[in-house]
């Protein structure tokens, strides 16, 4: 009967390990959060780092597209594809103040 309890223990026990150390794992995997613009809904939205145009959580729609932020409006900016902004730098600009957009900044706060 010990031995028995034993084993059950076991075998309950390793799965709930592994289990935990995998999910360790992808939750660093999903610390990599960008920011996209969406195209159906016309807001910032903040996922995981996918190919464009990427996947919008929110509608399960393919309508993410690659965004730059702009320091002067604090705001993020849609922007053409890498193909048009590594071909025409100034692409990258910002649609109200026209100073240049930068790759990274503060992802907006998750509004619930
Ligand atoms: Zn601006």
């Amino acid at each position: 009967m010990k031995t028995f309890i034993t084993l059950l223990f076991v075998t309950l026990f390793i799965p709930t390990l592994s289990g935990c150390s995998s999910k360790d794992a992808s939750a660093n995997e999903q610390d990599k959060k960008v920011a996209y613009y969406c195209r159906e809904t016309k807001k910032i939205v903040v996922t995981t780092k996918q190919k464009t145009p990427a996947l919008n959580p929110q509608t399960g729609k393919k309508t993410l597209f690659p965004t730059m932020y702009c320091k002067q409006c604090k705001k993020w900016r849609s922007v053409p594809p890498m193909e048009i902004l590594q071909r025409n730098p100034t692409a990258g600009i910002c649609s109200r103040c026209k100073k240049l957009l930068v790759a990274e900044g503060p992802l907006p706060e998750k509004k619930s």
